[in-house]
């Protein structure tokens, strides 16, 4: 009877983390699959944001060539409070500015070539099922096929997608929906970000030319929306929390450890560098040392906590009091979900 190949490591999700994760694990010679369904991310129209930190990330993944190709921000400015914008972080040419506005389907691009190049094994398809024991998994697909491993990677984002069918469980922040439109005209190079009553909105120039316009508000507030907000669709923006985010046999990077509300700027930088460690994390894993799974676990879930608790500072900031800053300012991670359909 024909065996099926059993790989190494299956990481599902190809974003950021996943091909982080990827990239780690086939520099260290280990078999990967990497699983993702057909079908592009909505995040990949748009531009964002990376700080300065992510420099030496890329750089290790051997992606430099990225921040070459992404518009260099000379400052941040900041209409948070009505009557006094602040400019941050320098808008002289020769200060350091806070980082990078990246294309992210360039930045895509680049890590899927990367992992290509490193050998690591594509497929398609949407996690149907997990099943089997640390050492033996089976993940099952759509279209009854499946893929053995010793060992998982969950990359999926925000679905969780193996996590939660490990029995790891996520909390929420409060409900926020974003919508990214491209506007035409050329923007300049700092992040604009504004506070109105029921949300705030950001421009970031894009490195192909325009700007990603993003606007994040709760559910059902539309009021003194652009008129493009109807138009685009709706994306989950709230922090969210894994627990835990690693287990026997298993481990979580990326957004599906620890997803940010986009105010904190971190979800590129979590994702890549994430992803770098839990690839390293899980090659020791499969190569005899378990146990740097409870320190990749440990670090991964007190850096999330510091991030989530730091982020209602950044709303308190705001002079608007109405329901929507003051509830964010207040807020962190909450017991339980809050379920909303997009
Ligand atoms: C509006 C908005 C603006 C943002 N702006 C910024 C910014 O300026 N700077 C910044 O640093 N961060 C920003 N972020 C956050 C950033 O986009 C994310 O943190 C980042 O994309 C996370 O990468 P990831 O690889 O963890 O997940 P993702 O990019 O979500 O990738 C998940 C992958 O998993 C796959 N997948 C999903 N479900 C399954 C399944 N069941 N089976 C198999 N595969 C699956 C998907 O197809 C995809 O390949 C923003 C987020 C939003 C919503």
């Amino acid at each position: 009877m024909e065996t099926q190949k059993r790989f190494e490591v299956l990481v599902a999700g190809r974003g950021p983390a996943g091909l982080a994760a990827s990239i780690a694990l086939a520099e260290r010679g280990i078999e990967v699959v990497s699983l993702a369904p057909v079908g592009a991310s909505p995040a990949l129209a748009r531009a964002e944001m990376l700080s300065l930190a992510v420099e030496a990330i890329l750089a290790r993944l051997g992606l430099g060539d990225v921040l070459a190709r992404a518009v260099r921000l000379r400052g941040v400015e900041r209409h948070w409070n009505r009557a006094r914008p602040e400019l941050q972080d320098g808008l002289s040419p020769d200060a350091a500015g806070p980082g990078w506005s990246v294309d992210r389907a360039d930045l895509q691009e680049a890590l899927t070539t990367r992992a290509a190049a490193l050998g690591v094994t594509e497929a398609q398809g949407q996690i149907r099922g997990v099943a089997g024991q640390p050492g033996r998994w089976r993940v099952t697909l759509p279209n009854g096929g499946s893929l053995d491993a010793r060992f998982l990677v969950d990359a999926t984002g925000r679905p969780a997608a193996l996590a939660r069918r490990l029995g790891a469980k996520l909390r929420f922040g409060l409900p926020l929906l974003a919508r990214v439109w491209t506007a035409t005209a050329p923007a300049p190079s700092r992040l604009v970000a504004k506070a109105e009553p029921d949300g705030w909105r950001y421009t970031l120039p894009h490195p192909a030319g325009g700007a990603s316009v993003g606007w994040l508000t709760r559910p059902g507030l539309v009021r003194d929306a652009p008129p493009s907000f109807a138009s685009t669709r709706a994306q989950d923006a709230r922090s969210m929390q894994l627990s835990p985010v690693a287990g026997p046999g298993w481990l979580a990077a990326g957004d599906s450890a620890a997803a940010f509300d986009p105010i904190a700027s971190q979800g590129l930088f979590n994702a890549l560098s994430g992803g770098f460690f839990a690839g390293n994390a899980a090659a020791d894993a499969v190569r005899g040392a378990p146990e740097n799974i409870t320190v990749y676990r440990l670090l991964t879930e007190r850096t999330a906590a510091r991030t989530h608790h730091l982020i209602p500072s950044q709303y308190a900031a705001s002079g608007y009091r109405t329901s929507f800053w003051a509830e964010r300012a207040q807020q962190t991670i909450l017991s339980k979900g809050v379920t909303y359909g997009l």
